[in-house]
């Protein structure tokens, strides 16, 4: 077939994703439309080959990578298009090229993954992914107006808000969290529900129509950082329940601040800081009227300002994936997310950890990343031990094991003890009557 790649060198450059598992397969195709796609599943039916959907491959947990076969990479997917007050992506798309080609038409698409200037429209439809905004304005769920779907057998649906799966899909319904989550098809969900986050387990994406909201005139960050980290928790309570309206609140423990300080211009050292973004000069009333337990508050209404902030931020990951390089310590990092009653008990728990941690992420909505360092192969177990109690206790407190980065391959028995047997077993059989011949996303989900 034209495009079908095999050659094992090239193949090769697509076999693992941000997880650093390797995969194996046997040929890679990049097709430049659905049919293309379709012909590309007709193939790998005809060979008995299952087809794992590449993106940009930024998953951490090993959605993206295959496990023989076909790889169906959606690179050559592309063109996007304003369609009144919503924008069309093909999937292949950067997120982040997406949302700048709506800023430059004044609109503001709201997904902001940090990994959006990498991550594809298609995939951030297949994973709901999420970002620190995700607080106000929800996760990609909330914004999807429609999606192109080919499934295994080929045929290709137009997909939009309401719309039932088809007849002889049987939608699953259990007890999903009541939290922000990534785990699991959604509970009772319409054909457009169940494909968003769906790890490329029920078919491939090809084109997403998103919802845009005009952009905002204004965007208003501060930063405010405290001697006491319980002064800092009670100024999240403040911002949650204050009538300001952040668009997001995030939280650095004393550790993430000193690795962003490791950088020029880095924040000033402190027991913890709370960064929140506004829409609304107001919140600088707010702030002056509410942020009194904070040594220091840094505000920035201007693109440098804001663009510090960013900076400051960004280094984070950053800075953990530099230690990372240097010293050969290996991370175990959770997305867990609990119910906001929940969030002291967890961040208890998260602080009583006996290894070296940092403690970061979107606190607004109780969905801290702990990353904990592992320097040899005994550590490691130990911290993948201490996760997998952590993910216990987040969801006897009724939280998710995945806040934002799904399943994939390397949290399928957290995501087995989270939702049990009978669901899972739910969730096979609408995989099996989405694709009876058990082909796409093989080691996904369930
Ligand atoms: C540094 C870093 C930061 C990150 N930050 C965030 C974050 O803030 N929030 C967040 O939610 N995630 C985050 N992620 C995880 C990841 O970026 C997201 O899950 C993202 O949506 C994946 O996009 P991708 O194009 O790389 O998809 P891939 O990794 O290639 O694929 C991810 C999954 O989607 C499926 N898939 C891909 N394309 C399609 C398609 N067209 N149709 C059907 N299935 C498809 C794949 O089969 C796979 O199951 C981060 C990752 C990294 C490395």
């Amino acid at each position: 077939m034209q495009g079908l790649v095999t050659d094992p060198r090239m193949v090769q450059a697509y076999v693992g994703d941000a997880s650093r598992i390797e995969g194996w397969a046997d040929a890679v195709i990049r097709p430049q439309n659905d049919d293309e796609v379709a012909e590309a599943l007709a193939l790998a039916t005809g060979r008995g080959w299952p087809v794992t959907v590449v993106g940009a491959r930024t998953s951490t947990t090993g959605s993206s990578v295959p496990r023989g076969g076909l790889i169906l990479a959606t690179e050559r997917l592309r063109g996007c298009a304003m369609l009144g007050d919503q924008v069309v992506a093909a999937a292949g798309e950067r997120l982040g090229d997406v949302a700048r080609f709506a800023a430059d038409r004044g609109w503001h698409l709201p997904p902001d993954p940090t990994s959006r200037d990498e991550a594809t429209v298609g995939a951030a439809v297949a994973t709901n992914a999420s970002g620190a905004r995700s607080y106000r304005f929800g996760s990609t769920r909330a914004w999807v107006a429609s999606a192109r779907v080919v499934l295994a057998d080929g045929q290709a649906f137009d997909v939009g808000v309401g719309q039932a799966p088809p007849d002889d899909w049987p939608v699953p319904i259990w007890a999903e969290p009541q939290v922000k989550t990534a785990a699991g098809y959604r509970s009772g969900g319409t054909f457009l529900d169940l494909v968003v986050g769906s790890e490329g387990t029920l078919g491939v994406v090809t084109l997403v129509t998103l919802r845009l909201r005009p952009s905002p005139p204004q965007v208003v960050g501060a930063m405010a950082f405290f001697d006491d980290v319980a002064a800092g928790e009670a100024f999240v309570d403040a911002l949650r329940d204050g009538g300001a309206s952040p668009r997001c609140i995030e939280w650095f423990d004393a550790t993430s601040l000193a690795m962003a300080a490791e950088g020029p211009e880095g924040p000033p050292a402190a027991k913890a800081a709370v960064f929140a973004e506004f829409e609304d000069e107001a919140a600088l009333e707010w702030l002056a009227a509410h942020a009194g337990g904070a040594r220091e508050v840094a505000v920035a209404s201007d693109v440098t300002g804001l663009r510090r902030f960013a900076n400051w931020r960004a280094r984070v990951p950053l800075a953990v994936a530099e230690r990372l390089a240097r010293t050969g310590m290996r991370k175990v990092g959770t997305d867990l997310a609990v119910p906001r009653g929940a969030g002291p008990e967890m961040r208890t728990a998260y602080r009583a950890v006996p290894m070296p941690s940092v403690l970061f992420g979107h606190i607004g909505d109780e969905h801290l990343h702990l990353n904990l360092f592992a320097s040899d192969e005994a550590e490691r177990l130990r911290a993948l031990q201490i996760h997998a109690d952590l993910a216990a206790q987040a969801v006897a407190l009724g939280g998710t094991v995945s806040g934002e980065h799904g399943i994939g391959k390397v949290k399928r028995q957290l995501f087995a003890a989270m939702v049990g047997e009978n669901v899972l077993s739910d969730f096979r059989a609408l995989r099996r009557a989405a694709d009876p011949r058990g082909m796409l996303a093989p080691g996904n989900l369930t």
